[in-house]
C-alpha cells in the first residue's frame, strides 16, 4: 500500500459559517477567509479538500466546487434560516450524522485527516475521528475564556457550556493549531492543553490582491476627496470590534482640531443584531455631531477592499479581543499603517512603532491622541507605510498551508502512535495510507 507524508484528501469542518459567505457581516469573518484560502493553497499542492458546512439556504447545492480541488458540502442540519447562533449546539447531532453519512458513501479511508474549525466543528470532528480512525486537527479561532476576559461594556459573556465544549475538543484533538504564541499559552494555561501537541501557525493574507497600489486612483474609485484624511475601520460591526471607539475618538479629534479634513470610513455589516445597517453606529455619529464626517460602506469583496486600504491614511483596529486580526495584515500589505488595540494577535500582526501603533486601552481620548499624533507626523507615517508591506510579507496563505500540512503529518504521527498501541504494526506513524481497509481499526 502506497504511503505518503501528505494527505490525499482532507475533511474540513466549518459547521457554523460557510467559507463562501461574504466576510465582514453576520457570522462571517476571518475564519471563513482562513478556511477557503488554506483550502485553495492545499488544492494547489495536490491535496484535495472537502469542506463541510451547515446549509443555510434551500437554494444551496448539496455539493459544489468552490475552487479547483475544493469541494463545499452543504449539510442539512436544522432550519435553513432563523436559527440563532446560540442554538447551533442543538444541531450538532444532525450535522454529525450528515458528515458521517457522506463519508459512508465512499470507499473506506476516503479522508486522511479531519481539520475542524471553531469548537462546534471540533465536537463533530472528535466523533468523526473515532469513527474513521484518522487524526483530528483542531483550530479554535476564538476561545470563550479569552474573549470573556476582555469584553466590551454591555457585551454578553460566552457561555460556560461553550468553555466546557472547547475543553473537551482540546483534550480530544490529536493536534491543535494556535494563531499566536499567546493563544498557545491560553490553550495550555486555561484549557489544560498538552504543550507538545500545539503548533503555532500564523494566518495570512492574499498578497496577490492586498498589495500597494495607486492611492489617487483608489480614492477616485471610492469617491474620496484627494485632500481628505481617511481613517478606516473594516470588519463585522459588533461591540467586540469596537468601531464605536473609533467614532468617539474621531469626534474628540474633530473637537481638538476642527480644521482637520477628517473622513472616517466604516466598512462592514452588522453582526449579531440581524439589522441591515449598523444603526447604533449611525446614531452614535449623529449624537456626537460628526455624521457628515462618517461614511458607511457595506461589506466589500477583496479587490474593492484593497482599494479601501490604499485610499486610507490609517486603518484602525480597536477590538477588545482579537485572536489575530487579518484586517491589520491586509491593510499593511497595501502599504497602510495600522492603529490597533494592544490585544491578542494584534501585537504580532502590527509592529508597534514600525508599521503602526499599538494602543494599550480603549479610551477614545487616548485613541484620539494616538491617531492625531500619526496624522500630524507625515514622515513617521511615510516610514510606517514603507515598512508595513515588508512586514506583511511574513504572512501569506502559502506559509499557512505549508505549516498546516506539517501539522497534519505530526497529527498522523501522534495518531499512528495511539493506533500502534491498539493494533501493533498496522499503521506506521507519520504516514498517510490513503486506502486503508476499513476493518483494520475496528
Ligand atoms: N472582510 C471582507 N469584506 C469586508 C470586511 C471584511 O472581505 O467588507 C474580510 C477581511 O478581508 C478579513 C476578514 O473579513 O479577511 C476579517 O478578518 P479579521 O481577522 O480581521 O476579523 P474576524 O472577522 O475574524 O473577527
Amino acid at each position: 500500500m502506497a504511503r505518503t507524508d501528505r494527505p490525499e484528501r482532507v475533511a474540513v469542518l466549518s459547521l457554523h459559517t460557510s467559507p463562501v459567505a461574504q466576510p465582514g457581516t453576520g457570522d462571517a469573518g476571518g475564519m471563513n477567509v482562513y478556511i477557503l484560502q488554506t483550502a485553495r493553497q492545499m488544492a494547489s499542492r495536490g491535496v484535495e479538500v472537502e469542506i463541510f458546512t451547515r446549509a443555510t439556504s434551500s437554494k444551496d447545492a448539496a455539493a459544489f466546487e468552490a475552487a479547483p480541488g475544493v469541494l463545499i458540502r452543504n449539510i442539512a442540519a436544522g432550519p435553513f434560516e432563523g436559527l440563532d447562533k446560540h442554538d447551533l449546539p442543538t444541531q450538532l447531532c444532525a450535522f454529525a450524522a450528515g458528515v458521517l453519512r457522506e463519508e459512508a458513501r465512499h470507499e473506506p479511508g476516503y479522508y486522511d485527516v479531519i481539520h475542524s474549525h471553531y469548537w462546534l466543528s471540533g465536537q463533530v470532528g472528535w466523533l468523526a475521528r473515532d469513527r474513521w480512525r484518522v487524526p483530528l486537527v483542531h483550530t479554535a479561532h476564538t476561545l470563550a475564556a479569552v474573549k470573556n476576559a476582555s469584553l466590551a461594556v454591555g457585551d454578553k459573556p460566552e457561555s460556560a457550556s461553550r468553555e466546557i465544549g472547547e475543553k473537551q475538543v482540546v483534550e480530544e484533538a490529536d493536534r491543535l493549531t494556535a494563531n499566536t504564541i499567546d493563544e498557545a499559552k491560553s490553550l495550555i494555561e486555561v484549557y489544560g492543553a498538552d504543550p507538545d501537541k500545539i503548533d503555532v501557525v500564523a494566518p495570512g493574507a492574499d498578497l496577490s490582491v492586498f498589495k500597494p497600489g495607486d492611492r489617487a486612483r483608489a480614492r477616485a474609485a471610492l469617491g474620496v476627496d484627494a485632500g481628505e484624511i481617511v481613517v478606516t475601520f473594516v470588519g463585522r460591526i459588533q461591540p467586540l470590534k469596537a468601531p464605536d471607539v473609533l467614532i468617539s475618538a474621531a469626534a474628540e479629534l474633530h473637537r481638538r482640531e476642527p480644521a482637520l479634513p477628517l473622513r472616517i470610513l466604516i466598512v462592514g455589516g452588522p453582526s449579531g443584531t440581524g439589522l441591515e445597517r449598523p444603526d447604533s453606529l449611525i446614531r452614535l455619529a449623529a449624537s456626537l455631531g460628526i455624521s457628515s464626517l462618517v461614511t458607511f460602506l457595506p461589506p466589500q469583496p477583496p479587490e474593492r477592499l484593497a482599494e479601501v486600504y490604499r485610499a486610507s491614511d490609517l486603518v484602525a483596529v480597536p477590538s477588545y479581543s482579537e485572536s489575530f486580526g487579518l484586517v491589520a495584515i491586509e491593510a499593511q500589505a497595501c502599504g497602510t499603517p495600522v492603529v490597533a488595540a494592544d490585544v491578542g494577535g494584534l501585537g504580532v500582526a502590527v509592529r508597534g512603532g514600525e508599521t503602526g501603533v499599538l494602543v494599550p486601552s480603549h479610551d477614545p481620548l487616548e485613541w484620539a491622541t494616538a491617531i492625531g499624533s500619526l496624522l500630524t507626523n507625515d514622515r513617521l507615517r511615510a516610514r510606517m507605510a514603507t515598512n508595513a508591506p515588508k512586514h506583511a510579507q511574513n504572512f501569506s496563505w502559502e506559509h499557512t498551508a505549508d505549516a498546516l500540512l506539517d501539522t497534519y503529518q505530526r497529527a498522523a504521527q501522534h495518531f499512528g502512535g495511539v493506533i500502534a498501541q491498539a493494533v501493533d504494526g498496522e499503521r506506521p506513524s507519520g504516514e498517510f495510507s490513503p486506502r486503508r481497509p476499513r476493518g483494520v481499526w475496528r
